[in-house]
């Protein structure tokens, strides 16, 4: 019933809000989770249909901008040169998430120790293994056990196929003895907790209508609806209250009609990604918290990153079945560590990519310049299509006070609500890592037998990311949430989404954000009793 006081309201219910719900489930305390978007249709998604391609860049786009369902919100990031990438929906964004999972390196907790650079994290790999361990179950993931690029970890069920993409790109790492192994991947290669196997039809980034992919809403959130947990969509919350304790009462909300509703909680969860988060706190100014709430530290919305990536594209004489199969197939961990001798700190990893479908073909070959128009057109497109595969580097981003989530002036939703707007410049040290990988990837391609090369950098539409707006930290002054995720200033307030990161790893961050959201639930769970002293 809603209005009555219920004792945990989570906010969001993608890949955080989901985990922490289903963690908290077995309290059997009364758990709301809140979510502006709609249960999805997987009978709807893009890949039951003939334009499955075409509906990825309408209301399946990755960008809310271009989407503009109801659900959405709009974001001004004509100030990024990456521009933000999420999907408001039960499941959050892991409903467009390409399933690439890979976990935090070790150092990456410790890069003013190890680099001096940003700032150590207040917990290590260590601390989260156990969390990593679970959340690997809950999702299903795919992998094979032994890469050298971590510490001996278990894997729950075989690897994605290579594929002839995955092959010949393996091929090339083997030519240079560089480091190469199977990807992780939040993709079931067997029938697994309810959800079917991956038949292969590569649309993963505009839904699995196979439910192969584990998106949020049928892995964590499947569960937490059987143990209780409630989930309610369409309810978009505009500000969380506090009362003159400093404690947070609840929320202001509108609901599916529009009209606007107030609900009260003893315990509130902030899961709304690391723009959503920082835009609610700072849209819940009082007088007590004249800077938006839990902002003493002033470092809300501060420190974002995003992740620039680059795709280094190869074609090779061979038909490599590039739109067949998940995007996901090998990985290379060899340039992650920092080496002095690259001009840069920090590292990378390359994700290869099977490749695109007849769309993405035509509009990658003809942005880039390799698929004329005029009478070469069909020599080129034939060319490239199921020819072209291709690695990408997810070059880690240093915490930089000057990149920012703000509230924009004059930009709002459709409720009324002041919109996000970002501000944010890829920094030198990113620039220079970004130059370097494209070379290497080169190497690689080449290496297995491309005829010709070319590259994008940085992937303009590729903001999927969005992390280190409200962090992580034991002191209140340079953080804005504890070491287990509790508002420094307001003690009935955690947050448990990607803004909470102190550094961004080079890696793509999901696996990470999921095992917190695990911790940061297994923390309020043992310290219920005195969780406010
Ligand atoms: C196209 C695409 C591909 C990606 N591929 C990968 C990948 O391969 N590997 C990987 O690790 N990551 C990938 N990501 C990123 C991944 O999806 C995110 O890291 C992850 O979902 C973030 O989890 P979260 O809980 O922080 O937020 P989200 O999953 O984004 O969930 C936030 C939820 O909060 C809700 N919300 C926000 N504000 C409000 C409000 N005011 N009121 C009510 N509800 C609100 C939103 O509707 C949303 O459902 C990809 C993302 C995209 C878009
Ligand atoms: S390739 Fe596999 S995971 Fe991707 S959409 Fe198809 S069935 Fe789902």
């Amino acid at each position: 019933m809603k209005n009555e006081r219920i004792d945990v309201l989570i906010i969001g219910a993608g890949a955080s809000g989901a985990a922490v719900a289903w963690s908290l489930a077995e309290t059997r305390m009364r758990i709301v989770c809140m979510d502006q978007g709609e249960w999805m249709s997987p009978n709807l998604y893009p890949s039951t249909n003939r334009d499955w391609e075409a509906r990825g860049l309408r209301d399946f786009s990755y960008s809310p901008n271009r989407r503009q369902r109801p659900t959405d919100y709009p974001i001004n990031d004509s100030e990024t040169p990456i521009a933000i990438a999420n999907f408001n929906g039960i499941g959050g964004s892991t409903i467009l998430y390409a399933g690439h999972y890979p976990r935090f390196h070790p150092s990456d907790f410790k890069v003013r120790s190890l680099d001096g650079v940003a700032d150590d994290w207040p917990i290590n790999y260590e601390t989260l293994a156990p969390y990593y361990a679970e959340n690997d179950r809950m999702t299903g993931v795919s992998g094979l056990a032994g890469d050298p690029a971590y510490p001996t970890k278990e894997v729950v069920m075989r690897p994605l196929p290579l594929g002839k993409s995955g092959a010949t790109l393996a091929g090339g790492f083997n030519k240079l003895g560089w480091h190469w192994w199977p990807s992780d991947s939040a993709i079931a290669t067997e029938a697994y907790d309810g959800r079917a196997a991956c038949i292969n039809l590569g649309a993963c980034a505009s839904g699995c209508a196979q439910g192969a992919k584990a998106s949020a809403d049928i892995t964590y959130l499947a569960h937490a609806l059987r143990n209780r947990v409630e989930v309610w969509p369409r309810c978009r919350v505009r500000e969380v209250t506090t009362n003159g304790n400093g404690m947070a009462t609840g929320v202001v909300y509108f609901d599916a009609d529009g009209i606007e509703r107030s609900q009260s909680a003893e315990i509130v969860i902030l899961a709304c990604n690391g723009v959503g988060t920082p835009r609610l706190l700072l849209n819940s100014k009082s007088s007590e918290h004249p800077e938006g709430l839990g902002n003493s530290s002033g470092l809300v919305g501060k420190n974002f990153m995003c992740h620039p990536y680059a795709a280094i594209y190869g074609v090779f004489d061979d038909l490599i079945d590039t739109y067949k199969g998940p995007h996901n197939n090998i990985w290379s961990h060899q340039f992650y560590e920092s080496d002095a001798s690259r001009g840069f700190v920090r590292g990378f990893i390359y994700e290869s990519i099977r490749g695109y479908g007849p769309v993405g073909t035509g509009l990658i070959g003809t942005a880039l310049n390799r698929i004329r128009w005029g009478s070469k057109h069909h020599d080129d497109y034939r060319r490239h299509f199921n020819h072209t595969t291709f690695l990408m580097s997810i070059c880690e981003d240093l915490p930089d006070e000057t990149n920012t989530v703000t509230l924009d002036d004059e930009l709002k939703d459709s409720s009324g609500i002041p919109a996000p707007k970002i501000f944010y410049r890829i920094s030198e040290n990113s620039e220079r890592m970004l130059n370097f990988s494209i070379d290497r990837a080169t190497e690689v391609l080449i290496a297995a037998g491309a005829k010709d090369v070319f590259s994008r950098k940085p992937i303009a539409e590729g903001g999927w990311h969005l992390l280190g707006t409200a962090r992580l930290g034991s002191n209140p002054k340079s953080s804005v949430v504890n070491e287990w995720g509790r508002s420094h200033d307001v003690k009935n307030l955690f947050i448990v989404d990607g803004s909470i990161f102190v550094t961004s790893g080079g890696v793509n961050p999901t696996c990470t954000i999921q095992a917190l959201a695990l911790y940061i639930a297994d923390n309020i769970k043992r310290r219920l009793a005195n969780l406010f002293d």
